[in-house]
C-alpha cells in the first residue's frame, strides 16, 4: 500500500512537473524532449527567423539531435524527425526532458511494427537475434531484448560498461528508440536468406554493448550482423557484397571486419 502511494506520488510528480528545459541544461544527444503546449512552432533554424516547418503539440516527444542556439532571448533545441523533417528547432520553454523509462512508450510506431516482424522471424528460428554480448557482459541490452522491448512499445536498453574503444564514460546506459530502418534492414536480410543471397542472418548487436564513445549503436541507428567470411551457396564471398549493397541502397553506411558487418543509418 505504502509502495503504491509512493508510485503514484512519483508518477504525479513526473506528470505535473513538466518544467520546461532550463536554459543552462544540455540534454544528452538522443534524450527524449517532449512538448509542453499545443500548436508550438517547429522551425528550420534556431530562432524566430527560422521558417515554420511543423506544428508540434503535447503529448508528443522527439529525440534531441544535438543543436542548441540562443536567439531572440530564447534557447532553441534541435529535434529529430519532426513532421517528416530530419531536423527542426523548438524553443526550450515549450520542451521538457522526459525520463528514459517514461519515454519508452513514445517510440515510433513504425519501429514497433518492424520489431514485431523481426521478433516473429527470430522466434520462428528463421533468423538469429543474439541473447548475449560478444564481450560476455550480461544485461538487458542483447539484440533479442532490444527487439522484444521495441515490439512491446518500449525503448531498447543500452549497455553500461566501459571498453577499450570507450574507456570513459563507456557505453552510456539508459534507453533509446530503435530506428525502423535498422529493423527494416534486418527484415530485408531475411528475404535475402530465403533467396539464397546470404547463408544466414545472425544479429550480434543493436543498441547494446560498448563501442566507440560516439557510436551510432547508442542512438538506435546501427546493427552488427555476424559475418565470418564463409562461402555462400554459390561458392563465393559475395554475400558480403550483397549486404553492403543492401545497406547502401537503404541509405546506410557500412563497414566490416573479420567477425561482423556493421550498417548504420546516420543522417
Ligand atoms: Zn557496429
Amino acid at each position: 500500500m505504502y509502495r503504491g502511494k509512493i508510485f503514484w506520488l512519483v508518477l504525479a510528480t513526473a506528470v505535473t512537473t513538466a518544467v520546461s528545459i532550463d536554459e543552462d541544461e544540455s540534454p544528452a544527444i538522443g534524450a527524449c524532449l517532449c512538448v509542453t503546449d499545443n500548436i508550438v512552432n517547429a522551425r528550420n533554424a534556431g530562432g524566430l527567423h527560422g521558417t515554420v516547418v511543423a506544428k508540434v503539440s503535447d503529448p508528443s516527444c522527439y529525440k534531441f539531435k544535438g543543436g542548441i542556439r540562443v536567439s531572440n532571448n530564447l534557447t532553441w533545441y534541435e529535434l529529430k524527425d519532426v513532421g517528416g523533417k530530419d531536423s527542426a528547432w523548438v524553443a526550450g520553454k515549450y520542451l521538457y526532458i522526459l525520463n528514459d523509462e517514461l519515454c519508452a512508450g513514445y517510440c515510433n510506431v513504425g519501429s514497433k511494427w518492424a520489431a514485431c516482424m523481426v521478433l516473429g522471424l527470430a522466434v520462428g528460428g528463421e533468423i538469429r537475434l543474439w541473447d548475449k554480448h560478444v564481450s560476455g557482459e550480461i544485461d538487458n541490452a542483447f539484440p533479442y531484448n532490444n527487439v522484444r522491448d521495441t515490439c512491446n512499445g518500449r525503448a531498447a536498453a543500452r549497455s553500461h560498461y566501459p571498453c577499450e574503444e570507450c574507456l570513459s564514460p563507456g557505453a552510456p546506459g539508459g534507453h533509446i528508440c530503435l530506428d525502423y530502418r535498422v529493423l527494416s534492414f534486418i527484415h530485408t536480410l531475411y528475404y535475402y536468406k530465403l533467396a539464397g543471397l546470404v547463408p544466414s542472418v545472425s544479429v550480434n548487436e543493436l543498441a547494446g554493448a560498448c563501442h566507440s564513445c560516439r557510436s551510432y549503436h547508442y542512438e538506435g541507428l546501427a546493427v552488427d550482423v555476424n559475418y565470418n567470411g564463409t562461402l555462400d551457396l554459390f561458392g563465393l564471398f559475395s554475400d558480403l557484397t550483397r549486404m553492403q549493397d543492401l545497406c547502401d541502397f537503404m541509405g546506410g553506411w557500412n563497414h566490416y571486419d573479420k567477425s561482423h558487418f556493421h550498417c548504420d543509418f546516420r543522417e
